[in-house]
């Protein structure tokens, strides 16, 4: 028997009307380096994207479900973008501005992207890609930069703000089928050919449900986010859509995302949260140290990504800011676990709930799967490779315009769970422990050592900026870590006092004996430590 209840497609159309109206006072706040911030209400947004879907129909002739792309930073414009694009039945592409121009140009191409929408500042980065870039017919430029790099283009050309100038406030937006493309993102590539995930509208609201629980990331609109995460990374992790659901105030860095103007953001506007992956918290941490400011206005952080290293997380204690520990992928849209302790914990009964990745919401299933593909039970001490499924979850990539969507055999299960390549253990009330990412866990003469757990313990080290410990081949163990350490300045730190450190905290046969300091750990496109390229600086002897 069917259910009486409507049946209403679950859109972002749905979610662009709920904020422009309900929450239509909420703000969007763009740091622009000059004295005064951009200041915009979601009304006023809402009208803006409003405009902006009538452009692309009537002007560029966007139709159907054509790939608009954005080449932007987190700003004003660039949610308009996000809400025009998917509720006029067009599919949002956001382009990783971090990506290798090779890797750029494989994906705009294997989307077809006929439409770019780029901030001026990012034309340096655009222009000598375009000859490369023959799908795109149209650019948009929003903000300042120099128009002049895009003399020799054959696309046309428009400037965002005449675009949208005097255009309809209204749209007759279509009734969309709620399993269409809204979005796409495309995984980084670390190896292989970047993969296309796309999000569907009803994922879109499912996932930004999910995000405004208590139990995620729980905020309202007496709230501010600093949305530090970009939005090509993961849509910002989600926080755009479910801002404009209950009226979250959206605090927007644009190009600024050096620690000192994030810190001047946060003491001067108030954020009450953020998001952000663990490199921006390291480099925030050591700005406030050398230059006092006041962030206490963050009741709570979002941290993910990346495993966040448990003496960070102290070290924002200390000062007053509770970062919560999540756990996600471009895969899973990306909300998969946040680390709440459960009710009714002292303050030492919670720390290890909080260093956990934490627990699933209940639209995402998990399962950890042995190396002989046995399934293992959740007693907090077996290990194995962390699979999900669930409405925000993959379920294929995209294969490109007129290809087939693929579904690789070491990504997804033959019965549909997606593989994350994460290795790990669950308690038996649900919180997930990741030791590890399947290809960085260093396999050592039969046995596994977390690489995590030795940055941990490392970056425990008063001493120790910054600590990343990759496999190396060994001819007697099969592999062995090497610790690669950035020191803080000033410090004197040698190989042997930190090795005594890590013996007070790790099993004597895991302790590394290769070692090296380096200036700075690489960073991928979104801002984790890098290790494939540490292993090929090993390799290439240049770390020694
Ligand atoms: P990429 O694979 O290019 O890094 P994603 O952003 O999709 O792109 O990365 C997802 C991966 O990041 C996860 O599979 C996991 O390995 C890692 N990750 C994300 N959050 C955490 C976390 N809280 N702790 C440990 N690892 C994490």
């Amino acid at each position: 028997m069917l259910s009486t209840m409507q049946d209403v497609p679950l859109t972002v159309t749905r979610i662009l009307q709920h904020g422009m109206t309900i929450h239509g006072k909420s703000q969007i706040t763009t740091w622009t380096g000059e004295a005064e911030p951009q200041r915009r209400t979601f009304a006023e947004v809402g009208e803006r994207a409003t405009r902006l879907a009538n452009a692309l129909r009537d002007e560029l002739g966007i139709d159907g479900d054509q790939r608009v792309a954005t080449l932007m930073w987190n700003n004003a414009e660039h949610v308009e973008a996000y809400f025009a694009i998917p509720s006029m039945g067009a599919v949002l592409h956001t382009l990783n501005l971090r990506l290798p121009a090779e890797q750029l140009v494989w994906i705009v191409n294997h989307a077809a992207d006929r439409a770019v929408i780029v901030n001026g500042s990012l034309l340096p980065l655009l222009a000598p890609l375009l000859p490369h870039l023959p799908t795109i017919e149209h650019i948009v430029v929003s903000g300042p930069g120099d128009r002049g790099l895009l003399a020799d283009t054959q696309a046309r050309v428009y400037e965002y703000e005449e675009l949208i100038a005097g255009r309809p406030t209204t749209y007759d937006w279509p009734e969309l089928d709620e399993r269409t493309a809204a979005a796409m993102c495309y995984t980084s590539g670390t190896t292989g050919d970047p993969k296309g995930v796309v999000y569907s509208h009803r994922s879109i609201y499912l996932h930004s449900m999910q995000v405004n629980m208590a139990e995620s990331m729980g905020l309202s609109d007496s709230d501010t986010t600093l949305v530090v995460v970009p939005q090509f990374h993961v849509n910002a992790w989600g926080l755009p859509h479910a801002t404009f659901m209950t009226g979250i105030n959206m605090l927007m860095p644009d190009r600024f995302l050096q620690p000192a103007p994030l810190a001047d953001m946060i003491e001067r506007e108030k954020p009450s949260h953020a998001a952000a992956v663990p490199t921006i918290w390291q480099g925030l941490l050591a700005e406030v140290t050398a230059n006092p400011r006041d962030l206490s206005s963050m009741k709570q952080v979002t941290i993910g990504g990346a495993a966040c290293p448990p003496a960070l997380m102290e070290a924002y204690d200390k000062l007053g800011v509770r970062l919560c520990h999540a756990w996600g992928m471009t895969e899973t849209s990306p909300l998969g676990t946040m680390a709440h302790p459960p009710a009714g914990l002292s303050t030492e009964e919670e720390w290890p709930y909080r260093i956990t990745q934490g627990r699933f919401p209940a639209g995402v299933e998990a399962r950890l799967v042995g190396p002989g593909g046995e399934i293992l039970s959740w007693d907090g001490d077996s290990a194995g490779e962390l699979e999900v499924r669930g409405t925000w979850i993959a379920g294929a990539y995209y294969g490109g315009a007129g290809g087939e969507n693929f579904r690789p055999e070491d990504k997804f299960s033959e019965d549909g769970w997606l593989k994350t390549g994460d290795v790990g253990v669950i308690s038996p009330d649900g919180f997930l422990t990741l030791t590890d990412r399947a290809k960085d866990v260093i396999k050592s003469g039969g046995e596994w050592i977390s690489s995590v757990e030795l940055e941990n313990a490392l970056m425990a080290h008063p001493e120790v900026a910054e600590a990343a410990v990759v496999a190396v081949p060994d001819d007697k163990w099969g592999e062995r870590p090497l610790a690669t350490v950035v020191l803080k300045e000033g410090s004197t730190a040698d190989y042997e006092t930190l090795r005594a450190f890590l013996a007070e905290k790790i099993a004597k046969w895991q302790l590394p004996e290769r070692w090296a300091v380096i200036p700075a750990v690489p960073k991928t496109s979104v801002g984790k430590f890098d290790k494939k390229v540490i292993r090929k600086q090993y390799a290439d002897g240049e770390l020694d």
